[in-house]
């Protein structure tokens, strides 16, 4: 369905159980082959994919079609972030973090080990509709680079984009079985965390639990992003029109259904007042609706809302925040009258901590502001939270919003930013608390995807000492070694 008109685009029939066999086999047989090509082939092969999606109108088109977002956030960040992503992990970087690495012992200097990574086989990635390249295919990206397969399931409201994808990927001869995508429900999730050697799963904090438990159980590594109330706190020192339009950017992009987006902003009270009006200035001047069609440039900035059941989220929040006090400064309005899923952006003032739209995830076009005495106010309701996604700290002084991002619990924080923790791909971006396990990015999410192995073994020339050190210590045992050790430790430690 449509977001942005309410017409039925597809109908694209869920994988069954045998589909979903079938292709984990097909996963299986390709993989070896494909992680035998190497790193900078397998880093080759993604590039020449990621070329494939910038140059598909068709590609665009349908991820505009079936989320109902504004063209510019489906190329300028869902495309944009692909092909970042891509010439990161295939590049120098990703091949480096994949290289087997020498260890030098110190006490058994005779010795040396090599840690070595291998691909853990077939990755299940299982993704969410708000992003359906970047938090789909864009995850595929590490994975396949470590040399996994991968069985891609995306959200049932957003399968389209992750299906053109695998059209190219076959169009461009690349390797079959080791990319494949299953649409489907929660089942077809549930059949991948019983099959897949690793899942990666991008959602909300109910499913994650249960596919968390489930790997849990079959004892496979499962990476976690999940959902968040990531905080923005603006300090008196703030460079405020700034700030605001950073706020209203972070609170309202993608229609607000973004895991770490501005979900509350805290900011002092002595600027508040001035902030709030800057903010609603902001808020004023978007443009919402479907946009124009290709090839027109859309002249909107916020654009439908794809899952219907955020508007409800939204409503009732907005309702529980008014009811206990809380002024809408903008919107208000909630749902817009005429076809297609659109939802007034809505900016509250007057917030406080106990209300819901101040505790729990909005993922909606809901930006609220709470005011706060002090930054250490601010930093005590931040750290109460049961998430810990994101964040971003507002201050003229770089060095006091660092030692207030070092005290926040959470994954990642900006000062003086919003969500470019996401585009800064060489650093890890994760989750704490609630919010998830893992990483996406940086060396760490790559590793990830990897099983470790360390092979010790002699060193060339002190290894001749191998066969004298292993007669002493092992049997018989001898009273003359344990004295020996007994000297050795309390002399090293
Ligand atoms: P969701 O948890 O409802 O669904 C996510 C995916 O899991 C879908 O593909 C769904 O079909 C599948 N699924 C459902 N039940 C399953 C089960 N039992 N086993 C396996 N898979 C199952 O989440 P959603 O509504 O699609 O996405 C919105 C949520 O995602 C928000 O909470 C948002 O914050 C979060 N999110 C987080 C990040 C991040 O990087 N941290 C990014 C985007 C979205």
């Amino acid at each position: 369905m449509a977001p942005a008109t309410g017409t039925l685009l597809a109908e694209v029939p869920a994988s069954t159980p045998a589909r979903v066999a079938e292709a984990f086999e097909r996963a299986r047989q390709a993989q070896p082959a494909w992680a035998a090509l190497g790193a900078r082939a397998r880093g080759q092969a993604l590039r020449r994919l990621a070329r494939a999606l910038r140059d598909d109108p068709r590609l665009t088109e349908t991820l505009v079609a079936e989320t109902g977002k504004p063209r510019y956030e489906a190329v300028g960040m869902e495309v944009f972030y692909a092909l970042e992503l891509t010439r990161y992990y295939a590049g120098r970087a990703g091949r480096r973090a994949l290289r087997d690495e020498q260890r030098r012992p110190f006490l058994f200097a005779i010795k040396k080990a090599r840690v070595v990574r291998h691909p853990h086989g077939v990755v299940g990635v299982i993704g969410p509709w708000n992003w359906p390249l970047l938090n789909n295919y864009a995850d595929c990206v590490a994975p396949l680079m470590a040399g996994n397969a991968v069985l891609l399931k995306p959200s049932e409201l957003t399968p389209l984009t992750s299906l053109r994808v695998a059209e190219l990927w076959k169009d461009l001869g690349l390797p079959e079985g080791v990319f494949q995508v299953l649409p489907g429900r929660g089942d077809v999730g549930q059949a991948l965390c019983e099959r897949c050697d690793m899942i990666f799963f991008t959602g909300s904090v109910k499913t994650g639990r249960q596919v968390g438990a489930k790997c849990g159980e079959r004892m496979i590594p499962v990476v976690l992003e999940l959902g968040g109330k990531s905080p923005m706190i603006v300090l008196a020192d703030a460079d405020l029109p700034r700030a605001a339009r950073a706020a209203v950017w972070s609170g309202f992009a993608n229609s607000g259904q973004v895991c770490i987006r501005t979900e509350r902003v805290l900011v002092e009270e002595v600027v508040a007042e001035r902030f709030t009006a800057l903010c609603a200035a902001e808020v004023k001047a978007l443009r919402q609706g479907a946009g124009a069609p290709a090839p027109a440039d859309q002249a909107i900035d916020v654009g439908a809302i794809t899952f219907p059941p955020q508007m409800d989220t939204a409503e009732k929040q907005i309702g529980d925040a008014v009811a206990r006090g809380a002024r809408v400064v903008v919107g208000g309005e909630g749902r817009r009258a005429g076809g297609g899923q659109f939802f007034a952006p809505t900016l509250l003032a007057g917030v406080s901590s106990e209300m819901a739209v101040a505790q729990d995830e909005t993922f909606g076009p809901v930006l609220p502001i709470l005011r706060v005495r002090d930054a250490e106010e601010a930093l005590r309701l931040v750290n109460e939270s049961p998430t810990g996604l994101s964040g971003s700290v507002w201050t003229a002084d770089v060095a006091r919003g660092r030692a207030l991002a070092r005290r926040m619990v959470a994954g990642s924080v900006c000062i003086n930013d919003v969500l470019m923790n996401y585009f800064v791909v060489e650093a890890p971006l994760g989750g704490v608390r609630a919010s998830g396990l893992g990483v996406r990015h940086g060396p760490e999410a790559l590793r990830q995807f990897c099983r470790l192995e360390t092979i010790i073994e002699d060193q060339p020339l002190s290894g001749l000492l191998s066969p004298f050190i292993q007669k002493q210590l092992m049997f018989p045992y001898r009273p003359r070694t344990l004295r020996l050790l007994r000297w050795v430790m309390r002399r090293l430690y």
